[in-house]
């Protein structure tokens, strides 16, 4: 989308392809929204969404994120979201009489899949990722043996022998993924698979914003700051030079970061809903022609 900021000397304002909420994200909140319509209360573990605007519309209409699932009492739904959830956990909750709605992104369920399948056909599976992120250990719930590795100083240090299948979290970086696959054919060993599990969003969401901000003077990142994907993007901008911002809200957005800037960009992370895109888009519009 490109705008014209509607002030002298044709300001712009340009958001980047792909920007915004995801595929998985997007059917996640929808399945989320069904069932809240549906009058029942949803609990979720860990938010739906890295995004602390979109958590609080919901949490009016009686959506409840949770830390534990000994926080939830009576009859309710536990969504399990777009980054899956470890098996022990879902039939713990299934246990406890919770109706399980599974928004797992489809594109994470395959990793899942293939990480029991490859670790049952007899491969030493390594999961290139942050062992930290729910996504990775929601994996490792399902394939127990996965190795984790974050980068390729990781990889190298790892004592393998025998068949080995490399995948990865959807939102890892594809360069450091090509490294290691590229170092891990180098090793002496039987058999490696290789199966790039990437996101192809999420590549092509990182590949547009980079592009954008090699041609404006002010790039604006959107998402949450706990958002991972969004703290990708800001890094991306801002490795092509131009100053940038990584903002939650249109609030943060200030007359001064807009100061001699004629060409904007504007960049948002797979949990940013539209209408904060919209909202942001408008506070610079207004900035700009004052
Ligand atoms: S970023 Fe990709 S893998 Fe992750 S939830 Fe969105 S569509 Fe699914």
């Amino acid at each position: 989308m490109t705008g014209d900021s509607g002030g002298p000397g044709s300001a712009t304002i340009e958001v980047a392809r792909g920007s915004g909420v995801c595929f998985g994200v997007r059917r996640a909140l929808e399945m989320a929204e069904k069932a809240l319509a549906e009058g029942r209360p949803v609990y979720c573990l860990g938010p739906l969404i890295h995004n602390p605007q979109e958590v609080s519309r919901l949490a009016a209409k009686g959506f409840r994120v949770i830390e534990s699932l000994d926080e939830v009492q009576g009859e309710c739904v536990l969504l399990v979201r777009s980054h899956g959830l470890q098996p022990d956990i879902v039939a713990e909750a299934g246990s406890r009489g919770m109706t399980i709605i599974d928004a797992t992104c489809p594109l994470v369920r395959r990793v899942q899949t293939l990480s029991v399948e490859l670790q049952e056909a007899g491969y030493a599976v390594i999961l290139a990722g942050d062992a930290g992120h729910p996504e990775v250990r929601a994996i490792r719930g399902h394939a127990p043996a996965a190795v984790v590795v974050g980068d390729l100083d990781a990889a190298r240090r790892l004592d393998l022998a025998g068949r080995v299948a490399l995948v990865s979290q959807t939102t890892f970086s594809p360069e450091e993924f090509r490294r290691i696959a590229a170092d891990l054919v180098t090793r002496d060993l039987p058999e490696i698979r290789v199966v790039n599990t990437i996101c192809a969003a999420t590549v092509e969401r990182q590949r547009a914003a980079a592009e954008l901000a090699g041609r404006v003077d002010v790039m604006f990142v959107l998402g949450g700051r706990n958002s991972a994907n969004t703290n990708r993007l800001t890094e991306l901008c801002a490795a092509r030079g131009v100053t940038t911002y990584h903002v939650e809200h249109a609030d943060e957005v200030t007359a001064e970061q807009l100061r001699c800037r004629r060409r904007v960009g504007i960049a948002a992370g797979a949990s940013t809903p539209q209408w904060i895109i919209a909202a942001v888009c408008e506070r610079i519009r207004s900035l700009m022609n004052r």
